[in-house]
């Protein structure tokens, strides 16, 4: 094989390497915040929200785009105090991603109207003035919104569904008990626990690269074997 080849192999087995652990950092620190109330909550003073409306995101238009804004901590409560509510709504908050810098991604509806709801909901449309942006149906801005964005807000839009729609025992009756992530929903009377079952947007594709990865190795291995990742000296 020539030089330049093992070169590309090599390379490109690196930048899946690099990938595979950046979603293995990713994963295990999104593990902690779930697990960890502590670490959730001081995540969550670091970390940005992306607003929703009665599952409506805050989407702000740019040209024939839509961008999506997101609120650092003292914007969101600088928000919160303009219309009479306290920091211990960012409680509602669920978890729905990070950054490679760590920077927790939360999502926080302030405009739930459904039954279950037990939080007032905020005026849509002086919010709006307020943020500069539009509550806007996800499905009529899908195609506004780039792959990434788009795959976020479904995941958070189905995430905050979920607990609105849980907000009670099934067993007991029983007001349920959210952790600070968002992770799930416990019965204090039953003890029962109740986890969401949202499609998680990262998964597919971390599937694709394991599979990916094993392939490039194998190529890799069975053309040059002496020269796998740890290269033999010959004598
Ligand atoms: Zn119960």
């Amino acid at each position: 094989m020539s030089l330049y080849c093992r070169t590309f192999f090599r390379r490109k087995s690196f930048g899946c390497y690099r990938l595979l652990s950046t979603y293995v950092t990713k994963a295990r620190y999104l593990f902690e915040l779930k697990e960890d109330e502590e670490a959730c909550r001081k995540a969550q003073k670091t970390g940005v929200f992306y607003l929703f409306h009665d599952l409506d995101p805050l989407l702000q238009a740019s040209g024939h785009r839509y961008l999506v804004p997101r609120l650092s901590r003292a914007e969101l409560e600088g928000l919160l105090g303009k219309f009479g509510q306290d920091s211990q709504r960012i409680e509602d908050s669920v978890l729905v991603g990070c950054s490679e810098q760590q920077e927790a991604w939360f999502a926080l509806d302030l405009g739930l109207k459904s039954a279950s709801s037990s939080r007032a909901s905020l005026p849509k449309s002086e919010m709006e003035a307020e943020l500069g942006g539009s509550f806007i149906k996800l499905r009529q801005a899908l195609f506004q919104l780039n792959s990434v964005d788009s795959s976020l807000l479904f995941t958070a839009q189905a995430l905050l569904r979920w607990h609105d729609g849980h907000q009670f025992c099934s067993k007991s009756g029983q007001p349920t008990q959210k952790n600070v992530a968002g992770s799930k929903r416990v019965c204090p009377s039953s003890k029962i626990i109740y986890y969401p079952q949202v499609k998680v947007w990262k998964k597919l594709s971390i599937e694709k690269l394991r599979k990916r990865w094993a392939w490039k190795w194998k190529t890799y291995s069975t053309l040059r074997p002496s020269t796998g990742p740890f290269p033999i000296a010959h004598s």
